[in-house]
C-alpha cells in the first residue's frame, strides 16, 4: 500500500480495502482477470510506475530507459546459487540472436540487476563486473537501440526495491533447485504484479502453486534431477557440443569483455569448466539450465506482446498472492507450533 499507491487503488475500487489487513481477501481479485476494463486499468497503473522508475534512474544513475520496454528485473544478492551470471548468459545470447537474426519479434526489454556483494566475495564482485561489461557492450551497439538495454543500478537497497518492483514485468527467480530456502523478493514482485520466471525452487513452488503454471514461466533441473546428476554432471561436454553456450561462455575469455587486467573473468570460466575453491565445476549447473532458461525468456517476451493475456497473468498472480502474507505466517506459527491461540 505504500509504495504501490496506484495498483492498491485499483484494487480498492474493485474489491474494497479489507486486503491491506487480510491479504488472503485478494482472491476477491480472480474474475477481473477476465474483465478488459480492469486489465486496461493494471496496464495504465504498470506503465506509471514504469515511468516513475525512468525518471528516477535517470537522475540516481544518469541512463536514459524507456518505459515502453519490457522490464525484466533481478534483484537479491549477489550471490553463485542466485546465478546472476546465467542471467548475464541469457542476455549475451539474445544479443547475439537479434544480431544474426536467430532471434525476431522480440518485445524491447530493459534488463534490470541490482545488488550487493558481500566485501570479501571476490567472485561475486566478478559477476558485478561482468554484468556492467556486458551493459557497456549492448548499450554501446546502435544496432541495438530501441531493442534491448541492460543496467546494473548502484546501492540497491530497500528504498530502490520499492521503485523497481511496481514497475517490474518478470520478476528473475532463477536460483538453482534446491539452494533457495524461500525467498521474499519472489513474493514481493508477485503481489505487484510481475510474472515469475524461474525455477521450481523455494517459495516459486508455492507461487506457482497458488498462481498456476500457465501464468508464469517455470524451466530447470528440479532438485530430483539435479540430485540425479550428482557425480555425473559434465558441464565441459554441454560447453563443447552447443556453440550457444560456448559463445556466451567465451566472452569471459576472448577479449568480447574486459575485466581490467584483473583476471577476474578467467577465475569464473574456470570455475565453470575446471571447477575452483573446492568446489566441482559449474557447482550450480549455470550450463545444464542455460537453454531451458533462455527458451522460457523468450516465451515470455513473446507472450508479453498480447498485452491484455499477459496483464490477465499479471492479476491472477496479484490474486494469488495472499497466503505470502506475514500475518498469515505468524498466525500459523501462533497456532501450529508455539500453540498459543
Ligand atoms: C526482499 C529483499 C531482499 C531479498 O530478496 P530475495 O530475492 O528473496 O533474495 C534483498 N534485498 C532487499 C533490499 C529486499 O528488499
Amino acid at each position: 500500500a505504500l509504495c504501490n499507491p496506484e495498483l492498491s487503488s485499483l484494487i480498492t475500487e474493485r474489491i474494497g480495502g479489507g486486503w491491506i489487513t487480510n491479504l488472503d481477501a485478494l482472491e476477491k481479485l480472480a474474475p477481473y482477470a477476465g474483465d478488459p476494463a480492469a486489465l486496461d486499468a493494471f496496464l495504465r497503473v504498470k506503465r506509471q510506475k514504469k515511468e516513475q522508475l525512468c525518471a528516477f534512474i535517470e537522475a540516481r544513475e544518469g541512463v536514459r530507459l524507456s518505459p515502453d520496454f519490457l522490464f525484466d528485473v533481478q534483484i537479491k544478492r549477489l550471490h553463485e546459487y542466485k546465478r546472476q551470471l546465467l542471467n548475464a548468459f541469457s542476455i549475451l545470447d539474445i544479443y547475439f540472436g537479434l544480431q544474426d537474426g536467430r532471434i525476431r519479434d522480440f518485445t524491447p526489454t530493459a534488463f534490470l540487476f541490482g545488488a550487493k556483494a558481500a566485501p570479501g566475495y571476490y567472485r561475486a564482485k566478478a559477476v558485478i563486473k561482468f554484468i556492467n561489461e556486458v551493459a557497456r557492450l549492448v548499450n554501446s551497439d546502435p544496432d541495438m537501440r530501441g531493442r534491448m538495454q541492460v543496467l546494473f543500478v548502484q546501492n540497491y537497497n530497500v528504498s530502490y526495491a520499492e521503485k523497481l518492483i511496481p514497475a517490474a514485468d518478470v520478476s528473475e527467480q532463477i536460483s538453482t533447485a534446491g539452494t533457495e530456502a524461500s525467498g521474499t523478493g519472489n513474493m514481493k514482485f508477485m503481489l505487484n504484479g510481475a510474472v515469475t520466471l524461474g525455477t521450481l525452487d523455494g517459495a516459486n513452488i508455492e507461487i506457482v502453486e497458488r498462481a498456476g503454471i500457465e501464468n508464469n514461466y517455470i524451466f530447470g533441473a528440479t532438485v530430483e534431477e539435479i540430485a540425479a546428476l550428482a557425480g555425473r554432471y559434465n558441464p565441459r561436454a554441454l560447453y563443447k557440443s552447443d556453440m550457444r553456450i560456448q559463445r556466451a561462455v567465451n566472452t569471459l575469455i576472448d577479449g568480447t569483455l574486459d575485466d581490467g587486467h584483473t583476471g577476474m573473468f578467467r577465475e569464473l570460466y574456470a570455475a565453470l569448466l575446471e571447477g575452483a575453491s573446492w568446489h566441482a565445476p559449474d557447482h550450480y549447473f549455470l550450463l545444464h539450465d542455460f537453454i531451458p532458461y533462455c527458451d522460457a525468456r523468450l516465451r515470455a517476451n513473446r507472450d508479453y506482446a498480447d498485452r491484455a493475456a499477459f496483464a490477465g497473468k499479471c492479476l491472477l498472480n496479484v490474486a494469488h498472492a495472499g497466503s505470502f502474507s506475514s500475518d498469515r505466517t505468524v498466525a500459523e506459527y501462533a497456532r501450529d507450533i508455539w500453540g498459543c491461540v
